[in-house]
């Protein structure tokens, strides 16, 4: 009995625990969305939080049609690149334009705390880079797809098409 009590004591101060660590990273990641331009926040926005919504969903709906079978977020390989064809050693980045440093205008800081995103921005480039190296090191050849270019869906479909190869070998 005084296991139950005690048990659910700590689950209770686990809860609240929890319920104050989420409370602040919300909070912290409203403040740090209020030093971005209004322009860009639902951009932003649109690649926060799971991996699997926005921009990469579209990717992997796009190769799904056309007719590719592929893995996820393999571990073990350098980046834990978002798709994965085992059969092909090929893999697939798709980078939010503001946290990978695009040069296109979503990749472009916000004028307030330029130091800290230009560091932040910096270090984000240098890790894709030596992920996408070390890939290569192991055999692997790397595809990346910017946020921007899915504006450009046929472009995007030609890319993804003449990188992977034919849809009727293995995947
Ligand atoms: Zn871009």
């Amino acid at each position: 009995m005084l296991f139950v009590i005690v048990n659910r004591g700590i689950l209770t101060i686990g809860r609240k625990y929890s319920r104050v660590l989420s409370q602040s990273a919300g909070f912290h990641r409203k403040r740090m969305i209020d030093r971005v331009s209004e322009e860009k926040r639902s951009y932003i926005m649109s690649s926060v939080g799971s991996k699997d919504t926005g921009p990469e969903l579209v990717v992997r709906k796009m190769l799904h049609r056309l007719g590719y079978r592929y893995r996820l977020h393999k571990r073990g390989l350098p980046g834990s690149p978002d798709v994965v064809f085992q059969g092909r050693k090929k893999v697939v980045f798709i980078h939010g334009c503001f946290w990978h440093g695009h040069g296109c205008k979503y990749g472009r800081l916000p004028k307030s705390k330029k130091e800290y995103w230009e560091k932040k921005i910096k270090m984000n480039r240098k890790r894709d880079k030596r992920n996408i190296q070390e890939l290569e090191d192991l055999g692997w050849s790397a595809l990346v797809i910017w946020q921007c270019e899915l504006k450009e869906a046929e472009a995007v479909k030609a890319r993804l098409v003449n990188f992977l190869g034919p849809t009727n070998t293995t995947n």
